[in-house]
């Protein structure tokens, strides 16, 4: 037998390959239709493109600053002023990351120390919890109310001990679809008050919340603003996942400790991409008119389940549609998530991934971020086929 090299770290004993990764290769090599992983399938603005290249042409291809363009902070600092009432300073409390999930890892192992503990919401992004463990934290997890996916403030009170040192946020929810009151934001302050406790409130569909509601920032919030970083994600708003280009805002105290870890885990984002993002956010109506586009797409989508078995629960915001599907199958909802995709050509996740204990609901996730055809095409196979 060959001798093992290394020892590996028990930290990462754990960790699996992403259920993203995992459903949309088995969709590829089923050529079943991708709902699984969270992407769009249409076509982002060209505009966009456009600028990339005349950017690059106009040789903008050395390192940008560490916290980003200074015209892309601006952008940031104006948006979320407009949007939620707050002024951060371009200069010490704006930066720009690669994607969400760098500026989440970034936050986690800036503030996390070993030992300390880290409240999330189960069902949880995957990244939160291993990012957690990997800089030595524990995830404490606290449950979201089954099915409406609602907080339950005093379990979360009854979690808090003087080893809590991060709380994680994530509204509009993925993968529950739910989003947070100003009620909720005010028992979260209320528990936090008078602790050391940091927030990180993960907010990446920010514009995607439906039915007139309204996304409930932690940056608007003037209690919850001075201990939180606020994370949000241009893959999400402009139809562009694989750029991997995001944000965090939040207090100079709180900024200073996360770029001396960002400095050093990717130090800058690509140039000119990132001055293409701060010509394209001149324009407000593109994210104004973010969730009246997925509105429609929710709205279609739902009508294709009509006459299928699935149960749909409410999707108040993200691109993410939850079904319970009792009434198709007995099968644990990974199975039932490889049966969809091998049998019904349609792949979903199991949304019993975003639990640590593996807490099975039989409810599956669709994403519905896709062209009218692909969602129509996925609807008469589910209509047929079940
Ligand atoms: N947080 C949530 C809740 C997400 O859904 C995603 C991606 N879909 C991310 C973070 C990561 O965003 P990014 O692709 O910008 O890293
Ligand atoms: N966040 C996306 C989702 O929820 C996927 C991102 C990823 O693949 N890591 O589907």
């Amino acid at each position: 037998m060959k001798k093992q090299l290394f020892v590996p770290r028990p930290e990462l004993s754990n960790i699996g390959v992403t259920i993203f990764t995992v459903m949309s290769k088995l969709a590829a090599e089923c050529g079943a239709i991708n709902l699984s992983q969270g992407f769009p399938d249409f076509q982002a603005d060209p505009a966009l493109f456009d600028a990339v290249h005349r950017h690059m042409l106009a040789g903008r291809n050395q390192y940008a600053p560490m916290a980003g363009m200074p015209e892309l902070r601006q952008a940031i600092a104006d948006k979320v002023e407009a949007l939620y009432g707050t002024r951060f300073d371009v200069e010490s409390e704006v930066t720009v990351t690669a994607g969400a999930t760098q500026a989440i890892f970034t936050a986690i192992a800036a503030f996390v120390r070993p030992g300390d503990e880290v409240i999330v919401f189960e069902p949880v992004y995957d990244s939160y919890g291993p990012a957690v463990e990997m800089v030595g934290g524990t995830v404490v997890r606290s449950r979201l109310r089954f099915p409406d996916y609602a907080p339950d403030w005093e379990a979360v009170r009854r979690l808090v001990t003087a080893k809590t040192r991060m709380i994680i946020v994530n509204s509009p929810h993925n993968p529950a679809g739910s989003v947070l009151s100003a009620a909720d934001l005010e028992a979260l302050a209320a528990i936090v008050r008078g602790t050391g406790i940091v927030v990180l409130s993960d907010e990446v569909y920010e514009h995607i919340v439906f039915d007139g509601g309204k996304h409930e920032s932690l940056a608007g919030h003037p209690e919850l603003r001075e201990r939180t970083l606020v994370v949000s994600s241009f893959g999400k708003t402009y139809h562009i996942t694989g750029w991997k280009i995001g944000y965090v805002v939040g207090p100079r105290d709180l900024m200073a400790e996360f770029r001396k870890v960002h400095q050093f885990n990717v130090f800058t984002v690509h140039t000119p991409s990132q001055l293409a993002l701060a010509e394209c956010m001149q324009d407000a109506s593109r994210h104004q008119g973010l969730a009246a586009f997925y509105q429609e797409k929710r709205d279609f989508f739902r009508r294709q389940l009509v006459g299928t078995p699935f149960e749909l629960l409410p999707c108040r915001g993200t691109y993410f549609q939850l079904a319970r599907y009792d009434a198709i199958s007995d099968l644990p909802d990974r199975q039932f998530a490889e049966w969809m995709t091998r049998e019904v050509g349609v792949a979903v996740i199991p949304v019993s991934a975003f639990y640590g204990d593996g807490r099975d609901d039989r409810v599956v996730r669709f994403c519905f971020a896709k062209k009218e055809e692909t969602l129509a095409a996925a609807g008469e196979r589910l209509r047929q086929r079940l």
